[in-house]
């Protein structure tokens, strides 16, 4: 068990970097900064637990393995950063499927050639349903510059308006007016009948659990990392003299709270998960469910078991007669709940480049991560942020 393993002795305290928050980022750059330079780090989080947001637990009924902040599904298209994580883990060739109901119907996604034909109740080719939504899509400017506008320009008004519109309302409780469009080009839309949520190169999830791959990177470290969690960067009198000293440190916690929220609060969106076991041995038939319409008020339905078919011979789960399912709302975040999406307003970016300019000037503190950085990131794009990171700093440490 890491916390058993845990020091607390002074002699922790004199590390040559202090890494603040044990997700993927910290985690990453703490692996790098031992083992490449042969630095001593102190690894915080406030947590009792390291992975941040990525972490899992195992249902202490079915066994099954549970993603404890939302459902986690590891893809990537850079060489590098698959190379990376192959060093912690082996992952399983599990291929992500969403489905959406709306109007009481069940829909493939991504948006892809089954969707648009279901929906329309035809029998389109990929030509004919280009020809289809490119007119029905004719409304939208030529350089989107919101969500609305990138969603309508993507697949028209009609799919939209049932895929995309009130699920997003649900999500953001914000316009689609005021969202940047990125949110949606994540998703995919195919004129084929590939329903592969992800179009990445790489895809998998990790076969022993996501918390032996970061119990495996700390390993790997050896003696020249220190784990102490629940460790507030603020309010822990250790910690505090540390940063006194001077020392340099890698923050993945929230930016504006480092400044204490001086320009004032960014945006963030929150999620309440709730989980049920259930006694039925499949609830959706799938691992992931989204909701379309304004109701039900959750976005999504998680159904763990459906990630990992490899661990159960003969059935899906080790206790086959029970499911567990968790419901995913959205909400907005007031401080104390957990950040989890940046709303990324133009407010929040002109505010967010006032705390940057702060931070430019903070030699020794260098920020990280989806909360240092105030960014969208899936966990590939963290490990390469955080690599990058590596090789700028690499010099100075
Ligand atoms: P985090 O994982 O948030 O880690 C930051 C850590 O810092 C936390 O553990 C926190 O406790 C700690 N910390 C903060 N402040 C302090 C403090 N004052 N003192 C000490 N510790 C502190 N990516 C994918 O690739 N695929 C997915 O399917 C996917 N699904 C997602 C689903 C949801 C609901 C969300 C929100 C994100 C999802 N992501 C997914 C993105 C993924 O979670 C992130 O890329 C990854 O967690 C970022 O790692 P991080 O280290 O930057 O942040
Ligand atoms: N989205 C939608 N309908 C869906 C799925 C996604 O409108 O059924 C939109 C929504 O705005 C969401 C964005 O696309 O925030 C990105 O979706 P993704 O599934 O990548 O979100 P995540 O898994 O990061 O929550």
């Amino acid at each position: 068990m890491l916390r058993k393993s845990v020091k607390n002795s002074k002699e922790d305290l004199r590390p040559d970097v202090l890494v603040v928050g044990a997700g993927l980022f910290g985690l990453t750059i703490a692996e790098r900064l031992t083992r490449i330079l042969g630095k001593h780090v102190l690894l915080i989080d406030q947590r009792n637990h390291i992975g941040g947001n990525c972490a899992s637990e195992n249902d202490s009924i079915t066994g099954i393995e549970c993603h404890k902040y939302g459902a986690h599904l590891f893809h990537t298209s850079l060489e590098h950063v698959w190379q990376y994580v192959n060093q912690f883990t082996k992952f399983t060739n599990y291929v992500h499927k969403v489905y959406t109901t709306h109007d009481g119907v069940v829909y493939p996604l991504p948006i892809n050639l089954g969707t648009i034909n279901q929906f329309f109740q035809a029998a389109y080719t990929p030509d004919e349903a280009k020809v289809k939504i490119a007119g029905q899509a004719a409304s939208a400017p030529e350089h989107p510059q919101n969500l609305a506008e990138q969603g309508i320009s993507l697949i028209g008004q009609p799919l939209f308006d049932a895929f995309i519109k009130n699920y997003t309302a649900k999500q953001w409780q914000t316009p689609a007016e005021e969202l940047s469009p990125d949110i949606i080009k994540r998703l995919p839309v195919r004129y084929n009948y590939d329903n592969r949520y992800f179009n990445d190169t790489y895809e998998g999830l990790p076969v022993n659990g996501y918390n032996a791959w970061f119990q495996n990177m700390i390993s790997q470290c050896g003696k020249n990392l220190s784990v102490r969690l629940e460790t507030d960067y603020f309010t822990d009198p250790e910690i505090q003299e540390l940063r006194e000293s001077g020392i340099l440190t890698i923050y993945t916690g929230p930016i504006d709270r480092f400044y204490d929220y001086r320009f004032g609060e960014l945006k963030w969106r929150s999620l309440d998960f709730k989980k049920e076991v259930l006694d039925v041995d499949d609830f959706q038939g799938c691992p992931v469910m989204n909701y379309a319409d304004l109701e039900p008020k959750y976005t999504r339905i998680h159904e763990f078991k459906h990630f990992h078919p490899e661990r159960h011979t003969g059935g899906y789960a080790p206790n086959s007669s029970k499911t567990v399912i968790v419901r995913e709302y959205s909400k907005t975040w007031h401080r104390g709940d957990e950040p989890y999406y940046p709303v990324n307003t133009a407010e929040d970016r002109a505010m967010l480049t006032k705390y940057q300019a702060l931070a430019s000037d903070d030699t020794n503190i260098i920020f990280g991560g989806r909360l240092g950085e105030y960014a969208y990131y899936d966990m590939d794009k963290t490990i390469a942020a955080a690599l990058a990171k590596f090789d700028e700093i690499q010099n100075r440490v």
